[in-house]
């Protein structure tokens, strides 16, 4: 059976290049669908696996803690920006030690959040100390970087003062919303007030006086530049997803634009910067951003790959990816799945031919209006949409529970380069397999250049991507099965 595939995988002949692949045999469809039958089932078993751990141990327990567990392996690198370790830096054990406002606590309680993350146990105590240092912080996805600085921004608002006091800063309205809905968990019973600054959500002409401003880097410098926000009480700046933030496409000159507005409003500002990652290069302008930041950073970012098993099918061009992705798709309604396209005209044209085979298919990218981005974003957050078709615009930082499949239909590039892109790709499967649950990331190769692609990716995160027949659903189940134990 294998045989019958178009072979990318297999190891390299001395020549390696790329030639046509073998014809598939027609494959029989009452032995493809219930092959995908049995791939359904698997990832509903996925997901039954995965609600079963959400259970309390003890009543006390919160539902589901949302963490990514923690094995406590880390390598934590701390450095200090003025050196003096000793006097400066001790970790928190708990939410009480940080000296907050009592509720601010009775918040993070209610959010079900027992004790600080490993992130928030080294990084809140240097985030929340006076006088105010920058920090730039580095942990792998679902590890609780939102709550740190959540909880830095609301520990420095003055409730008295109807004034922004606090921005934060998020590369698309999704991540903002998330944010802002961790900001308006946490502050409930401080009676801090909150505006969402995206594109179309604030009135033309309407002056920001929420204390905390969390949104996009447009929209703010918009605001900023027809005066309609005051910096000059601002003590906290923010950026999440802070790489992708700074890494030279349009949002770095946005995002330092507004921070030097801010600063130049007000000197003082701590600057925070979070992120999953964070390369060289961007890692040295990220230290001029922040200057004489401390620095954070839980090592093993490749953790965030170990919960989730990565395949790959070998496609025999553009045509057959589209055949075998609704040959997954064929009965699999179960749990919910992301796929990522590298272009917006290949996820118009995926959800129309998925929608016309009947599956219930929503695309997603950065040319919808606003308002859609977010009835879409709130569709498949509540699961009433299944599957999500869509570009890089919510690759980072997502946090949904229910993702257990996601489909690199595309292997991400680096802009319009052939280089495959490590952080994307570590972002785009870090929507699965959150909070310690197994998930699923399945990658499509259709010649030589894809293969070479994922295989490059493979190699660097040193994690093996298995490779599965496109023509057998029985054996794509088997392995899956296999895999996941
Ligand atoms: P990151 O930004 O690092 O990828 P998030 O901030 O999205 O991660 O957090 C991941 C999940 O962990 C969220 O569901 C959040 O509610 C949960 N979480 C954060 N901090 C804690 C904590 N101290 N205890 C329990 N759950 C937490
Ligand atoms: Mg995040």
């Amino acid at each position: 059976m294998a045989s019958e595939d178009s072979g990318w995988g297999k190891a390299p002949t001395a020549a390696s290049s790329w030639s046509a692949p073998p014809e598939l045999t027609p494959i029989d469809p009452a032995k493809q669908n219930a092959a995908v039958e049995q791939l359904a089932n698997k990832v509903e078993e996925l997901s039954t696996t995965a609600s079963a751990e959400d259970e309390p141990e003890v009543p006390s327990r919160p539902k589901h803690s949302g963490l990514v567990e923690d094995s406590g392996e880390h390598q934590v690198e701390v450095s200090l920006a003025d050196g003096d370790q000793s006097v400066l830096y001790t970790a928190v054990s708990s939410f009480e030690d940080l000296g907050l406002n009592p509720n601010l606590l009775k918040g993070i309680y209610g959010m079900g959040f027992q004790k600080p993350s490993r992130i928030q146990e080294k990084a809140l105590p240097l985030l929340l100390s006076n006088p105010p240092k920058n920090m730039i912080g580095q942990s792998q996805s679902g590890t609780g970087k939102t709550a740190a600085f959540v909880l830095s921004m609301l520990s420095r608002v003055n409730f008295d003062l109807k004034s922004p006091q606090a921005i934060c800063l998020a590369p698309a309205r999704e991540l903002a919303g998330q944010i802002m809905d961790n900001l308006t968990q946490m502050g409930k019973f401080t009676g801090v007030t909150t505006a969402y600054a995206v594109k179309d959500s604030i009135p033309k002409g309407q002056k920001v006086d929420a204390q905390i401003v969390v949104g996009t880097p447009g929209t703010l410098l918009d605001l900023i530049q027809k005066r309609m926000v005051d910096l000059k009480n601002v003590k906290i700046f923010v950026l999440d997803e802070a790489d992708n933030m700074l890494d030279g496409q349009g949002l770095q000159e946005q995002s330092l634009k507004a921070k030097n507005f801010v600063v130049r409003a007000s000197p003082s500002c701590q600057i925070v910067l979070f992120s999953a990652t964070f390369n060289d290069q961007i890692r040295s302008f990220a230290n001029r951003f922040a200057p004489n930041a401390n620095s954070i950073s839980l090592k093993r970012e490749e953790l965030s790959v170990d919960g989730i098993k990565q395949f790959y099918m070998d496609c025999k061009n553009e045509n057959h990816k589209a055949e075998v992705l609704c040959a997954i798709y064929g009965l699999l309604t179960i749990g919910q799945s992301i796929i990522f396209v590298n272009r917006r005209d290949v996820a118009e044209r995926l959800e129309r031919m998925m929608v016309s085979q009947g599956h219930t298919v929503t695309c997603l990218h950065g040319q919808h209006m606003p308002q859609e981005r977010d009835r879409i974003m709130d569709d498949f957050r509540s699961g009433k949409c299944k599957v999500l078709i869509t570009t890089n615009v919510i690759a980072r930082g997502i946090d949904i529970l229910q993702v257990n499949l996601v489909i690199n239909y595309d292997i991400p590039l680096l802009g319009t380069s052939p280089q495959p892109d490590f952080e994307t790709y570590l972002h785009r499967i870090g929507r699965t397999g959150r909070f310690g649950r197994t998930g699923v990331s399945i990658n499509f190769c259709h010649d030589q250049k894809s293969y070479d692609q994922m295989m490059k990716i493979s190699n660097h995160f040193g994690r093996e991507i298995t490779r599965v027949p496109t023509d057998d659903y029985m054996e794509v189940e088997k392995i899956l099965k296999k895999a996941v134990k």
